[in-house]
């Protein structure tokens, strides 16, 4: 049996994952990322809306909004650097009736209070300049691209299997296939399973079930363009349906919320569509025209009662959590990975240098758009045959 030494074990390769290891290596931090799939962002991180949130509407004070508010500085030189794609459109709320126009109030509050920058109109509206929308797959790929120019490893069709101290000290991270990694420390960053790594380390974390989000995906009507991300006014209910540009000048309608309990299960719903029509259609009635040209689910990591756990193992020392990254992980991954670098040095496992800039990985080659991918996704699930 090989046993190799690395100093951290990053486990998924999701947004999260991608931008831990991406953050160690700008820090020339030895990291090896280990992918169970045989390609990096096929869990929720490929199957998203795509949009770069600001954190105007984040709760101030909570872990989520400082991580979001934080990356949202990090990545407009980043995501230069990497030559990902970015729309800068914007973002606005149209509120129906008194009521919302009420709440749309309470949001520029809070816009207000996180420091992000909105306008409040005089017919109730709400528009947030520095909303965006990018390609979330390529997002991915050029941080592990980055991430691997800089010394990372990264392994796909590596599956975690077994945690455990390490006689000196560290960790030894087992491998489906036997092998073992010898580590300072290990980052578990595995999406819908986190919490079943966790237990591979005997502990009970929060449990992490899938809250399924479909998509409808349209190509513009004649002589239209959609100038930019339209939100409904946030209801007790959540965040409810937008519609929104592509990079690629597609609009797409969704996400719906389903509290699911497969894990597997990507399919979009019977009901999908005339769900997400009858309240896209509301906010963009020009939706009537378009032509749908696919959909796709997502299922966004959510932890039971809890939100963005990233703490360190209660049972093995050097094992750090970052868990139940539900809604926002692609906005908020920089400021996560920054945080969870924070947490390794603080704990003396690693030495992290001065950030230095890594060379841009090659451009994708790819023209097949990044929702696609995710749509093939829900044709393979439950086939055993994972889209490269
Ligand atoms: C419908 C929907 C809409 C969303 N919209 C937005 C948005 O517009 N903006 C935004 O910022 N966020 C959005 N999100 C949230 C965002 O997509 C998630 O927060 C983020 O993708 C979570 O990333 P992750 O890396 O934690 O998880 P994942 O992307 O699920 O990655 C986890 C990885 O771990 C791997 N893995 C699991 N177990 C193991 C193991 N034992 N060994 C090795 N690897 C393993 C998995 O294969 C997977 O690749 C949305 C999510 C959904 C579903």
């Amino acid at each position: 049996m090989s046993v190799a030494h690395t100093r951290v074990a990053v486990i998924g390769g999701g947004v999260v994952g991608c931008a831990v290891a991406h953050a160690l290596a700008r820090r020339a931090v030895e990291a090896v990322l280990l992918e169970v799939e045989d390609a990096l962002a096929l869990g929720a991180s490929g199957a998203n809306s795509g949009i770069l949130h600001t954190g105007f509407d984040s709760t101030p004070g909570e872990l989520e909004t400082t991580l979001v508010l934080r990356s949202a500085l990090l990545r407009e030189q980043l995501l230069g650097e990497l030559g990902v794609r970015v729309v800068r459109c914007g973002a606005s709320l149209m509120p129906q009736g008194e009521d919302e126009r009420a709440a749309v109030g309470g949001i520029a509050e809070r816009a207000r209070s996180n420091g992000v920058v909105t306008q409040l109109r005089e017919d109730g509206s709400l528009t947030v300049p520095g909303e965006a929308v990018t390609d979330p797959v390529a997002f991915v790929h050029a941080l592990a691209g980055a991430a691997r120019a800089g010394g990372a490893e990264l392994r796909l069709g590596a599956q975690v299997g077994g945690l455990s101290g390490a006689p000196g000290g560290g960790l030894i991270v087992r491998l489906q296939t036997g092998e073992q990694l010898q580590v300072r420390a290990a980052v578990n960053c595995a999406g819908l399973f986190a919490d079943e790594v966790a237990r591979l380390a005997g502990e009970d974390l929060v449990r992490i079930y899938p809250r399924k989000g479909e998509f409808l995906v349209f190509s513009p009507p004649a002589g239209e363009m959609l100038e930019r991300i339209l939100l409904p006014v946030p209801s007790a209910l959540g965040k409810g349906v937008l519609v929104f540009p592509t990079v690629d000048g597609e609009i797409v309608a969704g996400p719906t919320a389903r509290e699911r309990e497969d894990k597997h299960d990507w399919s979009v719903e019977p009901d999908a569509r005339e769900l997400i029509l009858a309240r896209a259609r509301r906010m963009y009635p020009a939706l009537e025209d378009a032509r749908e040209v696919g959909a796709y689910a997502g299922l966004r990591p959510a932890g039971r009662e809890a939100n963005y756990v990233i703490e360190p193992s209660r049972t093995l020392p050097g094992l750090v959590h970052v868990a139940a990254i539900r809604s926002t992980g692609l906005s908020a991954s920089l400021g996560i990975a920054e945080h969870v670098v924070g947490m390794l040095a603080a704990q003396g496992t690693i030495d992290p240098g001065p950030p230095r800039p890594l060379p841009a990985p090659a451009p994708a080659t790819s023209t097949e758009r990044w929702w696609q991918r995710a749509a093939l996704h829900r044709e393979l699930a439950g086939r055993g045959q994972a889209p490269i």
